[in-house]
Formats: C-alpha cells, structure tokens, sequence
C-alpha cells in the first residue's frame, strides 16, 4: 500500500515489508517515511485544519457516519486484514472490525453534540451584567500514534473523535500492522472527507516519532503503545495537550466466595485473547489460599483446551505473538519464575511465535511475570489471605489500568471498587472488557486522559470563555 501525505496516496523507494506472524510471508510493503515526509504532512496538516474546523457538525456527522457503513459492509475483508497482519485469530480480526464501527458510529454522533455552556458569572461578586459562555474549538493538528495490538479500532478511537471535533490528523500506525490503518483513510476518502483532513504516514517510530511530535505544529498528541515510548513522547512533546494509554500488569482478585467455574472461565477469556496481547489483559489473579488449590484444578482444563495455530483457521483459539521475539520473552520472564520457585501448571512451550497458553502458579511479586508488563499468553497466580492483603498486593504497581475481582460479597466489591488504583474495575469478570462507548483510560503510570468518543472529543478541543460586558 502507500502512504496517505499532502492529499495523495505516495508511494517511496524504501519500503518497509508487512509480515505475517504465523508463516513469516509478506503479505505487503509499505512506504518507509523520513523526516522530510513528517515536515511536509505537518505543513499540510495545519492548513487542513483550517478546511476541517469549516465543516459543520452536520458535515462532520455524515462523513463519519458514511465511514462507519462502509465499514460495516467490508466486515469480513477488513477482519482479515487485522487478522492477517496482527496474528490475532479470525473471530477476533471481526470482532474488532465490528467494535470499529461502533466507534466511528459513536464519534459521529459526537459531532453534533459537541456544546458548551452558559457560565452564572453572576455568582461572582463582580459578575452582575455579565453574560459568559464556552465555546469548544478543535485543537487544529492532531497526531495520532497507535500500537500494533488493535490496527483498527485504536486508530478509529483517535481518528473518529478528533474528526468529529473538526480536527486535521496524522495518524503513525505501528510499523508491524500499519495496513488497517491506511485501509481506514481509504475508506474516509470515499465516505467524503476532504483530503486535506486526514493524512497516514508509516515508518519507524523511532525515527520520525520525534520530529512529529516535538513539532509546536501538532497542537494535540493521542499516543497508545508502551509506558516507555509514551515517557518519552511527554518528554519531547513541550507545551500541547497530550492522551497517553499505557501498559499494564492486571491484577484479578479471587475471593474465598468466589464462584471457581466462573473464575476459571473469565480467565482462560480475558488472559489469552489475542496471544495476550491486550493492554488489560488478566496477568496476576490473586486468589484466596482456602481456594488456591481448587482454583487452579478448575482453570487447569480450560486453559488447556486453548488450542494454538495458524489463526485464520476456524478451529484455533489463541494465535502467534506478532514477532517471535517476544514469543522467547516470553519464555524468559516464565523461566525467571521457575527459578525463583513458581510452578508451570499448564504450558510453557514455545514454537516459533506461538507461546503455549500458561498457567503459572506460586508466583511472588516481585518476579517480572508479575511486577512488568507481561503482554503475552501467562497468567501468574499467587496466594493472599485477607481482602487487605489482595488490595495491597493488587496497588504494588506502577500501573493502573484495569483490575477484576470475583465475589458475592457487596462489602468486599465496593471496598475493591474504592481502593484498587486502577481506571477500570470489574466485579465478577476478568480487568479485560471494554465497551467503546465508556470512559477508558488508565490510573498511574498507566497513562492520562480518557478516550471513548465522548469523552475523547473534549480532549480533542480546546475550551474558550466568552464574556459579554453588559451595561445593564
Ligand atoms: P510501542 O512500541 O510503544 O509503539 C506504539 C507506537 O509508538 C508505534 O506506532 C511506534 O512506532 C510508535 N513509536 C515508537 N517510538 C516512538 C517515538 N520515539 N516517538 C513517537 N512514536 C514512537 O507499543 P506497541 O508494542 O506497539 O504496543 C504495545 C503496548 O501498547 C503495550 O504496552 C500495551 O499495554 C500498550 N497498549 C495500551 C492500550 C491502552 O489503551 N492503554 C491499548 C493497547 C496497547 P513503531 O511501530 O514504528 O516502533
């Protein structure tokens, strides 16, 4: 494919080689950006922003909305895409193709129903005779830089809402999956958008992230991907409004009233989805020691019918790691743990990209499976006694993101829901579950800022504060 710049579909000399996890074939090539293409959409993109806050809401619903059908038609094709070039098996590549839409469907909306308020400037001691009110104006350029894990719907969940804000955006999809991101500009195109609103560069982000976002052009940066990439945007960004979503480590609690069938059931589907590969993902379940034993008897089975493989087969429930590489780290981080004294109850092998689904059990805290971002298929089971103690156990993180438990008691989900440090909490389902209409963001190192069109629409605008001086 090319990449989307100044208004036309450009193709390059240097080429980057999009690859299929499973069997390692090309499945496409891809522009490799530079530093003089990342100036020339920065030019580009601040007179488009100028084109795009002239569109009225009206406009920018339809455009949005337009974009949303077509994607719902091409379902299966974009499906496979994502499947194709993530390695996420095909059930997934729909799913999330689905979610897209609902997203782009959701921010449509949102660009009729942007407003601000009248403010009592009355209440005020000098405030008599003045009439105020906000206005919401798009912030101009928006950068949007995504991670390899979800090439479609996180790209639609920055796109959509700075679009439906009236924004120009540059969207640097991840150099592993950069082809549902380009498919996404095609079909903005032909759904109306004005060329000058949306623009895709790939490349290695490593060198052309800098230049693009320390760039005072880019009035507003929308980053998904690692903790350690995100600390260096902020560092480099200056003085623009930034969202970060971050890693994460999810803890899951089990409490000793916990239903086990249930557990076992939301684990072996919130632990393993996409290889792991989740930024909520559940990786530590901490479980009541009465029920310890009985817990990992009962997740044992489940997590064994996992079958691994090619993942645009039917049949296979977890596919390849999007590089092998992190398939060995895997190996690593469970082997680190063994030696520390931590069991391997189910998995543990690695063929290629494909890291068996694990079960690890004794796992102490302080172990990197547990401490670090795992982002793989594990999960790290380790024994607690009290509800403080899981409370404590689950907060010893520098994340936040998301967080679970299991139990039948209100005292004990609302004490969760108060102390766990965490954006998401769930009560009887595993950290990893998202509606893409809610509020979705993480606690700590795990980031700042909300996305959710409706939320994420106010972090693509600026607030401005009008003040009428009346005389009477
Ligand atoms: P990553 O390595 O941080 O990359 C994310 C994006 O940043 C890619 O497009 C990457 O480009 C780009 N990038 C790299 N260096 C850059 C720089 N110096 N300046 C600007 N951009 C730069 O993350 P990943 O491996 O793709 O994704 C996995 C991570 O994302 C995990 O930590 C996961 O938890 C997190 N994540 C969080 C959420 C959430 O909602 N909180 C959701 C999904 C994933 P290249 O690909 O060219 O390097």
């Amino acid at each position: 494919m090319k990449i989307f710049l100044e208004g036309e579909w450009v193709d390059k000399s240097k080429k980057i080689e999009v690859r299929n996890p499973y069997d390692h074939s090309v499945i496409d090539t891809v522009p490799k950006a530079e530093g003089a293409d990342v100036e020339k959409a920065l030019a580009f993109a601040e007179r488009g922003a100028k084109v795009m806050a002239k569109l009225s809401g009206y406009e920018r619903w339809r455009i949005l909305r337009k974009a949303a059908d077509i994607m719902a038609e091409r379902n299966e094709e974009i499906g496979r895409l994502i499947s194709t070039e993530e390695g996420k098996i095909i059930a997934e590549g729909r799913g999330e193709a689905n979610r897209a839409v609902e997203t782009m469907m959701g921010s449509a909306e949102e660009a009729k129903r942007l407003h601000g308020e009248t403010v009592p400037l009355d209440g005020d001691p000098g405030g008599a005779n003045k009439l105020g009110f906000t206005l919401r104006v798009p912030c101009g350029v928006v950068a949007a830089i995504s991670p390899f894990n979800f090439p479609l719907n996180l790209v639609c969940h920055k796109v959509g809402p700075a679009l439906a804000a009236g924004n120009s955006v540059i969207i640097k999809p991840a150099t592993d999956t950069p082809l549902s991101a380009l498919r996404l500009v095609e079909i903005l195109l032909a759904a109306g958008l004005p060329p000058q609103g949306i623009q895709c560069i790939t490349g290695s982000g490593g060198e052309i992230g800098d230049g693009l976002v320390a760039d005072p052009r880019v009035r507003k940066i929308t980053f998904t991907g690692s903790r350690e990439v995100g600390e260096r945007i902020c560092r480099m960004a200056g003085i623009k409004k930034v969202t970060m979503e971050l890693g994460s480590n999810c803890p899951l609690i089990v409490m000793p009233d916990a239903h086990l069938e249930r557990v076992a059931a939301a684990v072996a589907a919130t632990g393993y989805a996409n290889a792991g590969q989740v930024c909520i993902s559940t990786q530590r379940v901490l479980t009541a020691g009465r029920v310890y034993g009985d817990f990992l008897s009962v997740l044992s089975p489940k997590v064994q019918a996992l079958t691994t493989g090619n993942q645009l087969d039917e049949k296979t429930k977890v596919g390849p790691m999007v590089r092998e590489a992190d398939a060995v780290r895997v190996g690593e981080w469970v082997q680190e743990a063994v030696a520390g004294g931590a069991r391997v109850v189910v998995g543990g092998s690695r063929q290629g990209a494909i890291y068996a689904p694990t079960v690890v059990a004794d796992v102490k805290p302080e172990m990197k499976i547990s401490c670090d971002e795992l982002f793989g298929p594990a999960v790290a089971v380790t024994p607690f006694n009290t509800i403080d103690e899981a409370i404590a156990l689950a907060n010893q993180t520098v994340y936040g993101l998301g967080a679970g438990i299991f139990t039948e008691n209100l005292e004990w989900a609302m004490k969760f829901a108060r102390e766990v440090e965490s954006g998401n909490l769930h009560i009887n389902w595993g950290p990893q579950w998202r509606a893409d209409l809610m509020p979705y963001g993480g606690l700590k190192e795990s980031g700042f800022g909300k996305e959710g069109p409706r939320y994420a629409v106010e972090e693509m605008t600026e607030l401005k504060m009008v003040v009428f001086h009346l005389t009477q």
